[in-house]
């Protein structure tokens, strides 16, 4: 064996415990493996204290005699496999006995190999070093993440309780760091597990890097030590801080970190750009235990992601309270639907030349009991994250379908609907059936049903996605890209989706025409529309200046509080039966 073999060498810093009555030969057995270069031992005579000290010492492996008085090798044995942290435990069975039966009955208590008194010193040395090998092997696969090399979950979950333990003692405080990969899950899907298994091992490699060394924070600066990094879940990391000022620099690493993972990474020619969000809680006024604080770590990590990603947030009382609302938002919104709390509202759209309304976009609006109006950007994000956001759109579909096709049968001859869709109503397989029922039973022209939907829904399997679309457009609907220029949508694969509609965000249109930067964006996305085939929609217009450039360069249609606020549906009627009686209405709101 080469004593140099790195692997030899970490074996030699097993402990190795020894049971015997003659203490004679606790000094032999122990006199020859130090010669073989083991350090650590713990030799226990008396065998009535053999799984009291076994439990303390959590030794690596255990050389047990048989023949001992009171408590013998076998019983010793039997209590040692009863206890779960040790039901593997590598034990050799030291004896002098020739007798089959003796290793038949030992080996059916969970003995793993045997050796003969009086021992053999080359003997020994094999057995004990193929023992630990095996047993480090096994432990790595059960305490070490296959992909990175970090440890894994377990083996962090036993260190962070060590440490927590160690922190209390000694008075002093021990930081945890959850850090979450932002939509992992799209690179997963997009560029595949292969690409996915990449970005991991290069962000463990990344943040060994930057949490090395114990000057992490100053030069010099031993505050802060980082006690472990692990890998605890498929997008998840960890990270131990402790030290006097852990809690002071948590901020300082965690921007380092957040920083580390921002750096492109690049996977077969191509950049891709990730971030990541943190959650920090600190021990033990956040959880004295490792659970707990694990857990607080991790809904500060979700609160992160919540507020946007990109981020770290530190575990508070407040955040759990806003965690509190948001669920109790989540249990009220089930039982909405049922009891009537959602209204429909319209808002118009108007055409850019003739001033005609020729449509409008539906909009939710929810009534709280207690809460009064909630605004749908607070719920339709926890409708979605709760599943309720398809038997909610499957609502909206039908009112705003039957709405549309009685202003239709009421005179207002084909006045579209716009109905804004989610990105999990999308992927519902019912979502085709469920729009041909709100057309068969409302008698809306499938024509004057438009779809809205955003660009980050665009993303994943393009191809898959555009047969999906097709498959919806054919059966006669349209559709329209919400928000643009907010998402990541780029312009090259637009053209691959059957997208009849562009919907210039309010954003861009805010400085118009005084900003000429944003004059200059917004004429391109019109310009580019056009060459496309979309008609353009400005949404969010509320002053004339605004009117007048987007007319003025060729906008198709306006919608905005300068024509209307977004109208209940009695209030809708009327506003639609003021665009019959020509003339003054009419021309006050093309001005
Ligand atoms: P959106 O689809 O982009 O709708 C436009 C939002 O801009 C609406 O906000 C509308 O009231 C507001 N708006 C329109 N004109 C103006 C204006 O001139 N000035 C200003 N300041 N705001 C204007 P709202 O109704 O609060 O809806 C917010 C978002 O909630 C919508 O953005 C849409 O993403 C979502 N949403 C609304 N209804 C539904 C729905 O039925 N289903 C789904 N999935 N999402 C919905
Ligand atoms: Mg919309
Ligand atoms: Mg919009």
């Amino acid at each position: 064996m080469d004593p140099d073999d790195p692997h030899f060498s970490q074996l030699k810093t097993s402990t190795i415990m020894l049971v015997d009555d003659e203490p004679v030969m606790l000094e032999i057995v122990q006199a020859l493996l130090e010669e073989e270069g083991y350090r650590h031992f713990v030799a226990v005579e008396d065998s009535t204290q053999a799984v009291a000290k076994l439990v303390d010492a959590n030794p690596d492996m255990l050389l047990l005699d048989l023949d001992m008085p009171q408590v013998d090798g076998f019983q010793v044995l039997q209590r040692v496999r009863e206890l779960d942290d040790f039901a593997h435990l590598p034990i050799i069975i030291l004896t002098a006995s020739e007798n089959p039966d003796n290793k038949l009955k030992a080996l059916e208590l969970g003995a793993t190999d045997f050796l003969s008194k009086p021992v053999d010193p080359s003997e020994l040395a094999l057995r004990v070093r193929n023992t630990l090998s095996a047993k480090a092997y096994q432990d790595h696969l059960a305490y070490y993440d296959n992909l990175t090399g970090l440890p894994n979950r377990l083996l962090f979950i036993d260190q962070l309780d060590k440490g927590i333990f160690q922190a209390k003692r000694d008075d002093r405080s021990l930081v945890l760091l959850d850090i979450g990969l932002d939509h992992f899950r799209n690179i997963n899907e997009s560029l595949g597990v292969h690409c996915g298994d990449q970005i991991l091992q290069t962000v463990a490699s990344r943040l060994t890097r930057v949490l090395r060394g114990s000057d992490l924070v100053g030069r010099g600066d031993t505050s802060v030590q980082i006690e472990s990094t692990a890998r605890t879940g498929g997008d998840e990391f960890s990270v131990v801080l402790h030290g006097a000022k852990s809690v002071e620099n948590a901020s300082i690493v965690s921007r380092r970190v957040l920083e580390a993972i921002k750096q492109p990474f690049s996977l077969e020619g191509n950049d891709v750009h990730l971030t990541a969000s943190i959650g920090i809680a600190v021990a033990p006024d956040d959880g004295d235990d490792a659970d707990t604080l694990f857990k607080h770590a991790v809904s500060a990590k979700d609160f992160a992601k919540k507020q946007g990603k990109d981020r770290y947030q530190f575990y508070s009382s407040e955040m759990e309270a806003h965690s509190r609302a948001l669920m109790q938002m989540a249990s009220d919104l089930r039982a909405a639907l049922e009891k009537n709390q959602f209204e429909l509202y319209y808002q118009p759209q108007v055409d850019a030349v003739s001033g005609r309304v020729i449509g409008m976009e539906s909009l939710i609006r929810w009534f709280h009991p207690e809460n009064g109006l909630v605004s749908p950007m607070e719920f339709i994000p926890v409708a979605e994250e709760m599943g309720l956001i398809v038997p909610i759109g499957e609502w909206v579909l039908h009112q705003a379908c039957h709405r549309a096709s009685e202003w239709n049968a009421a005179g207002h001859k084909d006045l579209k609907v716009s109905v804004n869709v989610s990105a999990n109503q999308f992927k519902d397989p019912g979502f085709k059936a469920s729009i041909v029922s709100a057309l068969l039973s409302s008698s809306l022209a499938p024509r004057n049903l438009i779809l809205e939907i955003t660009e980050s829904m665009l993303m994943g399997d393009i191809d898959q996605l555009a047969d999906l679309l097709r498959e919806i457009k054919s059966l006669g609907v349209s559709f329209s890209l919400d928000d643009f220029g907010t998402g990541y949508s780029s312009l090259s694969y637009l053209k691959k989706f059957p997208i009849g509609e562009l919907k210039i965000d309010r954003s861009f249109l805010l400085e118009v025409p005084a900003n000429n930067d944003d004059n200059s964006i917004v004429r391109a996305i019109i310009a580019m529309a056009h060459s496309l085939g979309q008609v353009v929609v400005a949404e969010g217009v509320e002053e004339i200046e605004q009117l007048e450039f987007l007319r003025q360069h060729d906008c198709d249609i306006i919608q905005g509080y300068y024509y209307s606020k977004p109208l209940n549906q009695p209030e809708f009627s009327e506003y639609l039966a003021a665009q019959l009686e020509p003339p003054q209405e009419c021309q006050s709101a093309a001005k």
